[in-house]
Parts: structure tokens; C-alpha cells; sequence
């Protein structure tokens, strides 16, 4: 049984809705694994409570806070300070206790980043085919530019949204699905960023038609319920390698827990993380 004693500090995520997160869970486990005298714990913040709750997290000696959805923009207003990468992004996942308030990161991309690491893929001078265009895709095109991956293929269902994010990259070229014939024939690392094929729609695809798929030589899907989603099937069933969001997850939460403890979390630990979270 856990100890909560006069000396344990509390984590949390605020966000709306809060119930069905993962994050309890992973970060208990890193504070166990750390000895760190630490808990955590989700807040249900609705839109017009997220300044007193900030204020509030502060007043209450709270050491660190994830943000989710959709708290994640608004909050960039609350935050005492704003790293680089959370500003370029957009979006800050993350509060980190400092003098007077919170930093805000965002963690998304460092964990992208860190699967990309993990799994071996590299993208420096590489051509890469992002599909979405959504919050996620922001902090995957943050990391493939960072990285310098040499020319991107943006496919999307909102062709308009795409551009007002994107358009002005000079290394990105922006389609609709049906336009994926336009992409010239060569092998490219493929990010899947939609939402299609979540868990329960586990066969659905973005691009169903499977030539596309010769594409495809190393790929990630972001989604990671199911394990095996219908995009990296396909991919496999066309010679390409595929990884799910998973490492993604696990590693945005290990570098916001690297945050809010300023220690870093040592490889036998993230492994041992990880044996959890995908068994
Ligand atoms: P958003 O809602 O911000 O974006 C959703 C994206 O999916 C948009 O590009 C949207 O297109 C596209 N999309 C949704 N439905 C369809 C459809 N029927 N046909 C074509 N395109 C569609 O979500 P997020 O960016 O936050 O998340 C995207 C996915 O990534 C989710 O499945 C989420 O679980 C996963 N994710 C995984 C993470 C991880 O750590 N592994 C972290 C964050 C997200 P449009 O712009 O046209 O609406």
C-alpha cells in the first residue's frame, strides 16, 4: 500500500473530460520506480475554471500539471513562462513548477521525437508523407522540421485548415487524400496523424487504396489502440516497417515527469514502462 505522508507532493492533469486517462497510471508507476515521494492525480477543469485552477495549483504547492484536451492553447495564457518549442507549437501539455507560477512545454513532440529515436527511424534529409492535420500533427511537423527532413507531403480531409498551418514551410507540399497519386514514386517514412482507425474502428483506414501503400517504406501511426492498426497493416503487408503511438505516449509522459521532477528517467526504467504498457 502507498504511503502518503505530510512530505508527498502531488502531480495531476487538468482537462475535460479526465476520466479515461492513462497518465495516472504511468506517472504513479515512474514515482514508484524513482522513489520519488510523489502522487498523481486527475482534475476535472471545465473551460471557465482554467485560470482559477492554474492559480489555484500554485497556491496548493502542486508540482507539475499535464494539460489535455482542451485546455491546451488557452492555458499558453496562464503560464508564468512559455518554452520555444511550446510557443512555435502552439501548445503546452505540460506545467513545470517555477518561482512565482508554471513553465509551460509541450511534450508531444520530444515524445514523437524520442520514438523516432527509439525505433530507429531517421529523418534528417529524408521525405516523409504526414497524414492529418490536426494538434498532434502540429508537434510532429514542429519535430520533422527540427530534425530536417527534407521535403513533407501533407495530406488532409481540410485541405484549408492544413494550409493555414503548414502553407508557409517552404519543405511542404499540401493535398487531399484523393491527390496521393500527385506524390512522386519513391520510398518516404509515412506519420499517420488522423484519427481514423481508433479503437472501436479498428479496420478503418485514411487511405484505403492499398498502392499508396508502395510508398511506404518505415512508418508510425500515432494511434495506438489497437496495437495493430488497419494503416500499419498495410503498410507491413507492402514490405514497410510500422510502429503504433505508443512509444509516443510513454515517452511524452517520461519527459514531463523529467520535467516536473528535473531528474531524468533512467533506460531500464522506461523499459520496464513500457513491458507495462504494451502487455
Ligand atoms: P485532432 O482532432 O486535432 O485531429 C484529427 C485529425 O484526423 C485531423 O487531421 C482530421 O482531419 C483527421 N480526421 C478525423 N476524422 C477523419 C476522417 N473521417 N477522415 C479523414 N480525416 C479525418 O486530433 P489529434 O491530432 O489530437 O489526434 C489525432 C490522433 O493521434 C488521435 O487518434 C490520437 O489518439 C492520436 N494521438 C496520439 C498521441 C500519442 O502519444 N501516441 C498523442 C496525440 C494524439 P480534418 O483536419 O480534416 O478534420
Amino acid at each position: 500500500m502507498r504511503e502518503i505522508s505530510g512530505k508527498t507532493r502531488v502531480l495531476g492533469l487538468i482537462g475535460d473530460p479526465v476520466e479515461h486517462t492513462g497518465s495516472p497510471a504511468i506517472h504513479n508507476f515512474l514515482a514508484q520506480k524513482m522513489g520519488d515521494d510523489l502522487v498523481y492525480v486527475p482534475f476535472h477543469v471545465t473551460g471557465d475554471g482554467l485560470e482559477e485552477a492554474v492559480e489555484g495549483a500554485y497556491a496548493l504547492d502542486i508540482l507539475g500539471l499535464n494539460v489535455t484536451i482542451p485546455h491546451k492553447i488557452e492555458v499558453m495564457q496562464y503560464v508564468t513562462e512559455l518554452d520555444d518549442a511550446a510557443l512555435e507549437i502552439g501548445a503546452v501539455n505540460t506545467l513545470q513548477m517555477i518561482k512565482g507560477g508554471y513553465k509551460g512545454y509541450n511534450t508531444d513532440f520530444s515524445g514523437f521525437m524520442r520514438e523516432l529515436d527509439s525505433v530507429d527511424i531517421q529523418i534528417n534529409g529524408k521525405k516523409v508523407i504526414m497524414l492529418g492535420a490536426g494538434g498532434a500533427a502540429k508537434a510532429v511537423m514542429y519535430s520533422l522540421q527540427r530534425l530536417d527532413a527534407e521535403h513533407i507531403y501533407v495530406l488532409n480531409r481540410n485541405i484549408e485548415k492544413a494550409r493555414s498551418l503548414f502553407g508557409k514551410l517552404d519543405n511542404v507540399d499540401i493535398m487531399g487524400f484523393d491527390s496521393w497519386r500527385d506524390i512522386p514514386k519513391d520510398k518516404y517514412i509515412c506519420i499517420q496523424c488522423t484519427s481514423v482507425g481508433l479503437s472501436p474502428e479498428d479496420d478503418q483506414c485514411v487511405i484505403e487504396d492499398e498502392d499508396f501503400y508502395d510508398l511506404v517504406s518505415e512508418a508510425v501511426d500515432l494511434i495506438y489502440k489497437p496495437k495493430e492498426t488497419a494503416f500499419m497493416k498495410k503498410v507491413v503487408s507492402h514490405g514497410g516497417k510500422a510502429y503504433n503511438g505508443l512509444r509516443m505516449l510513454m515517452y511524452q509522459a517520461v519527459s514531463s515527469y523529467e520535467f516536473f521532477t528535473r531528474k531524468e528517467v533512467p533506460e531500464e526504467i522506461i523499459k520496464e514502462l513500457y513491458n507495462e504498457l504494451d502487455s
